[in-house]
């Protein structure tokens, strides 16, 4: 499971399907992009978002992919936990997601974050991932058995949508909820308007205004690292290489929102969602109660 903020990790030349080729040479049966389940979250918050913003007062604070920004919420503002959607990261959910279809399945996330290590041993969602590796890690596993991912075939899979893309950088999941709420609820009579804060003093300084009342976003999103998971402590590249990557790749994205991604809609169906509304019914594997 390699998260959104891959492209460019491993060199410029080393393409998704290069990179694929390369885990399974390593061991690995298989990659999937996180962004997948990124996309279908990015659904979730859309209609969440459509359910729950129904006054000007009303408010949302995502995103739920990054750990250090819930932690912050649940221990210093936890008056604010009823404003957080009730989502699992797009992490948990591409771990349940595939020992959903391949129950025997050993799921290891691979990404830019030391938190995710910790997220995925806490006891509410423990079991979809069984090990969260850096990208350093990778690289380091790479050169231990002297693969050069660069020189791998080309095995590409393009399934995700650019919302689920561009979760990477900060500023992502705003433009990508926004994007998909337009489609499924273009007619809406309040509009989503979003802020965002990235690293933790702008975290709290977001928070802060929350609490003080002097904000008029209703779409909060924070993400720990300055500039998203592109910034993240075990990143390869430069935050703005890593940006640039991920803005790029998003861009190629063969559709726009996970409501236009076919593979978002067969994979829902696969899980047993009739409806992409149902994804907001009751508990299902992609809900997360926070307090
Ligand atoms: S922003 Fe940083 S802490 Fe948050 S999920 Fe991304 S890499 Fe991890």
């Amino acid at each position: 499971m390699i998260a959104p903020a891959f492209m460019g990790q491993f060199s410029q030349a080393v393409t998704p399907g290069k990179l694929r080729d390369a885990f399974k040479r390593t061991g690995f049966s298989g990659m999937i992009e996180v962004a997948l389940f990124a996309d279908i979250l990015t659904l979730k918050e859309a209609f969440e978002f459509d359910r729950h913003i129904l006054t000007e007062k009303d408010f949302l604070l995502t995103s739920c992919c990054c750990p250090l920004w819930i932690a912050l919420i649940r221990k210093l503002y936890s008056q604010l936990v009823p404003h957080i959607p009730p989502s699992v990261s797009p992490m948990v959910a591409c771990g349940r997601g595939i020992k959903t279809l391949c129950p025997s399945a050993v799921t290891v996330f691979i990404g830019p974050c030391m938190a995710k290590k910790a997220e995925a041993r806490e006891a509410d969602i423990a079991g979809a991932v069984d090990h969260v590796l850096t990208f350093e890690e990778a690289q380091a596993l790479f050169d231990a058995m002297h693969i050069k991912p660069e020189r791998c075939d080309d095995d590409l899979r393009d399934h995700s949508s650019a919302a689920g893309r561009i979760y990477a950088r900060v500023g992502g999941v705003s433009r990508a909820v926004q994007a998909t709420l337009n489609r499924v609820r273009p007619d809406r009579r309040i509009p989503l308007r979003a802020v965002q804060a990235d690293g933790m003093r702008e975290c709290k300084a977001v928070l802060n205004d929350v609490l003080s009342g002097t904000i008029t976003a209703n779409f909060l999103e924070g993400m720990g690292c300055p500039g998203g998971c592109v910034g993240g402590p075990r990143r390869i590249l430069s935050v703005e290489d890593g940006t640039r990557y991920a803005d790029d790749y998003g861009a190629r994205a063969v559709s726009g929102t996970p409501i236009d991604n076919p593979y978002v809609i067969e994979l829902l169906q696969r899980f047993g969602f009739d409806t992409v509304e149902s994804l907001i019914d009751g508990e299902n594997m992609f809900t997360r109660r926070f307090s």
